[in-house]
């Protein structure tokens, strides 16, 4: 359910409300805009009389959500959410873009450090990197793993780029600790096991779209982690898995369209899983960009030939600089249009 305050009502008397609500056992998510108040309610509404609500002075209109997803909801918080990363709070959402790039997986201290420093001179915003490789193979690369996390943290130190990795396995949180944003990748999007536990910290976590999910899935494994306290989200639609094999998964760009719609949080694109090809990701950036994506990620290996796991799908330094400006281009365009 969700409450409207009128704009004229008193800080203490919506705070009455909220106390009388959360009196009856259910939960609220105050969402403050300009000009209106939302009082968001999760839990058994059955126990509010909606007229009585509606009756109050301060209320302007009472209103039911019936999707099953509420703190992601955009009902619930009309406005876009804006998630702070690192030490200098880069932000992200409500056009602030943000250009994620790097490594699938972290390789070597040369190989990383000489990665971030490229990508930075190009106007990455943050540096990607896989210390935990979720490999279809047992026999593959599974990475380096807590020397990876040291590795991406000698990179951060070295380019002052907040970081971006992969985390598989709640019990390894610990050595997440300086990590800036824990990506959830797109095999572990359900584990909701592990979604729960990431809720409980506050580090902004990127979800990545399973790879046979719906949009309400993961918006729901979105709820998972900010129903248990966690609010800084960032989504990412990486490509599904369709009939087609010309490219490695079908980039579902109107969920950029949908997720915005019906959500509040900042929606990225990864035009590298997506298509699996690199000469596709410059197009495919350019085309998030133009849809309103909140954001890039983006694979960059220094010699992808020889590249541990997906070369065939990373950028060269030089052809990621040219993605940048392209997108900037786009971003231009489209401003210059509103
Ligand atoms: C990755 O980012 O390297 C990765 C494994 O992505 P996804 O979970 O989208 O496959
Ligand atoms: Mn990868």
């Amino acid at each position: 359910m969700i409450i409207i305050v009128k704009p004229e009502a008193k800080e203490e008397r919506v705070r009455d409300l909220v106390q009388w609500i959360e009196a009856q056992g259910l939960r609220t998510h105050i969402s403050k805009g300009d000009y209106t108040t939302v009082i968001g309610v999760i839990g058994d509404i059955s126990k509010l009389d909606d007229e009585l609500l509606s009756g109050l002075d301060i209320v302007e209109s009472v209103k039911h959500v019936s999707e099953p997803f509420k703190n992601a909801n955009r009902k619930f918080h009309p406005l876009d959410s804006v998630i702070k990363v690192g030490k200098d709070q880069i932000p992200v959402g409500h056009g602030n873009f943000a250009i994620i790039a790097g490594p699938c997986s972290v390789e070597s201290e040369e190989q990383i450090i000489s990665v971030a420093k490229s990508v930075k001179a190009s106007g990455a915003t943050m540096l990607r990197g896989g210390a935990f490789k979720p490999r279809t193979s047992p026999y593959d690369f599974q990475g380096l793993k807590a020397d990876g996390i040291n590795l991406l943290l000698e990179a951060k130190k070295e380019t002052g780029l907040p970081i971006v990795t992969e985390i598989m396995n709640a019990n390894h949180l610990p050595l997440f600790e300086d990590v800036d944003v824990i990506q959830v990748g797109a095999r572990n999007m359900q584990n909701f096991e592990l979604l729960k536990e990431l809720g409980k910290t506050r580090k902004p976590i990127l979800i990545k779209r399973g790879l046979a999910n719906t949009i309400k899935e993961l918006l729901m494994s979105a709820e998972y982690i900010m129903s248990n306290g966690n609010e800084n989200i960032i989504l990412c639609e990486r490509g599904i898995r369709t009939f087609e094999t010309a490219t490695r998964n079908t980039l579902d760009l109107s969920a950029v369209c949908v997720l915005h719609e019906l959500s509040h949080l900042p929606v990225i694109v990864d035009p590298s899983h997506a298509t699996g090809v690199a000469r596709y990701v410059k197009s495919m950036s350019m085309a998030a960009a133009a849809c309103g994506a909140d954001g890039l990620i983006i694979e960059v290996h220094n010699d992808p030939q020889h590249a541990l796991c997906d070369g065939a799908q990373s950028l060269r330094p030089e052809q990621f600089d040219d993605v940048v400006k392209a997108v900037r281009r786009v971003r231009a365009a489209a401003l210059a249009e509103d």
